[in-house]
């Protein structure tokens, strides 16, 4: 519980982290009249690699500037399993970020002060900050996926140059898998290309498959690799808590979207919404369960789940019979369930029975 008053609240709070949750929380905490202190192990934010891409929604704290963006994108083209569904666009915006950048912004329109190459101990909860031993018990944990208790799952990508063939640069692609339940993607890096596959297979197979899928698609197979990049996702939705009295934010809190990976807006939200909870004397754990977008998580936890009992033919169904609106509101979390009903419930019996299973009617 939350007793104390907000004018007894020391002047500065710790964030662990210098990736989007704790430059999040950061922008939060300075807002509120508050000294964010950053703790971070490496030399630089941002150091997770990345796709980059971020969609375009009203509920980022702060606007993107145009300096940072690499690319602009409006559209988005849907395979599954190789077979196009369709190419959206119009009613769709994101961009792809020079992410270090971002953050770097961000951090300028704040009071801050950052150490880096200085770790903080989880397990004693004490960090070592310019030769002084401080005990780290007021703030935010955004420590990142290594702290996450819950389900993961591999991403490797590479970021290709030299000749690209005709990729759409303000095009967005995804190529579902069926059978490793994730999916390959496309995405422009400013004159440059990232191609990358996320799913449930191991790191190995997963860049054997990526090869495969790069050596099949013309555009791709003469270019060179400018940077290989591999990690994980937190895919098994929240872990809210705290880690020596830090609340945990981003990935290490679960802030990921489960279907899609999109990590990036989800840990700034929620960075924003514990710094801003604590900076107030509010209970943060209260204010991000309030969040809609804890819900989509959740939302899409669930739906993951489904996924995996149906079958690779069954999971085919389903996403090729889902608007266009659909997928993009299922991707960026604003979904009902009632909608996929809505969706399914005209269909052929085939969908009613996919449907049947799912929810375990
Ligand atoms: C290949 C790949 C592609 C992706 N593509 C996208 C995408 O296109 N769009 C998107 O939205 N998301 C994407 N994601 C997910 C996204 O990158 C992450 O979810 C997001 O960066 C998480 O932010 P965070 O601040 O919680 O953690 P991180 O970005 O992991 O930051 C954690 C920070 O904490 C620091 N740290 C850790 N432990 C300590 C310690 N003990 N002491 C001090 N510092 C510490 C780390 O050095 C790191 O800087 C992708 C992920 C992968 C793997």
């Amino acid at each position: 519980m939350f007793n104390f008053e907000v004018s007894s609240l020391p002047d500065r709070f710790y964030i662990i982290g210098g990736g989007p949750g704790g430059v999040g929380a950061a922008y939060a905490i300075s807002k509120a009249g508050f000294k964010p202190v950053i703790i971070e192990v490496h030399d630089r934010l941002a150091v997770k690699p990345c796709g980059r891409g971020v969609p375009v929604t009203s509920d980022i704290p702060f606007g993107i500037p145009k300096s940072i963006v690499l690319n602009k994108i409006s559209y988005v083209k849907l395979y599954v399993d190789r077979l196009k569904l369709f190419k959206a666009g119009g009613w769709l915006n994101g961009f792809i970020i020079d992410k270090r950048e971002f953050l770097e912004h961000i951090l300028s329109e704040t009071r801050a002060d950052i150490y880096y190459r200085a770790r903080y101990n989880h397990k004693s909860g004490v960090a070592r900050l310019g030769g002084e031993t401080i005990d780290v018990r007021r703030g935010v944990f955004s420590g990142g996926f290594p702290y996450y208790e819950g389900e993961r799952i591999p991403v490797v990508q590479y970021i290709l140059g030299g000749s690209l063939g005709d990729v759409e640069m303000d095009t967005i692609e995804i190529y579902f898998d069926t059978e490793i339940l994730g999916y390959y993607y496309v995405f422009p890096h400013g004159d440059n290309v990232e191609v990358g596959v996320g799913g449930f297979r191991d790191h190995n197979t997963l860049w054997k498959l990526l090869d495969k899928f790069i050596s099949k698609d013309s555009r791709l197979k003469n270019s060179i690799v400018v940077e290989r990049e591999a990690a994980v996702v937190s895919i098994g939705g929240l872990r809210l808590g705290y880690i020596n009295g830090l609340v945990k934010v981003g990935e290490a809190a679960g802030y990921v979207l489960p279907l899609t990976g999109e990590g990036i807006r989800p840990s700034i939200i929620s960075g924003y919404i514990a710094g801003e909870a604590l900076a107030k004397g509010l209970d943060p754990i209260r204010e991000l369960r309030r969040l809609r977008l804890s819900e989509a998580i959740s939302i899409q936890r669930r739906l993951l789940e489904w996924a995996k009992r149906l079958s690779v033919e069954e999971r085919r169904r389903l996403i090729s019979t889902l608007t266009p609106q659909a997928h993009a509101e299922i991707a960026l979390g604003y979904f009902r369930l009632h909608k996929l009903v809505q969706n399914l419930i005209f269909k052929p019996l085939t969908m009613v029975k996919i449907l049947t299973k799912i929810i375990g009617l």
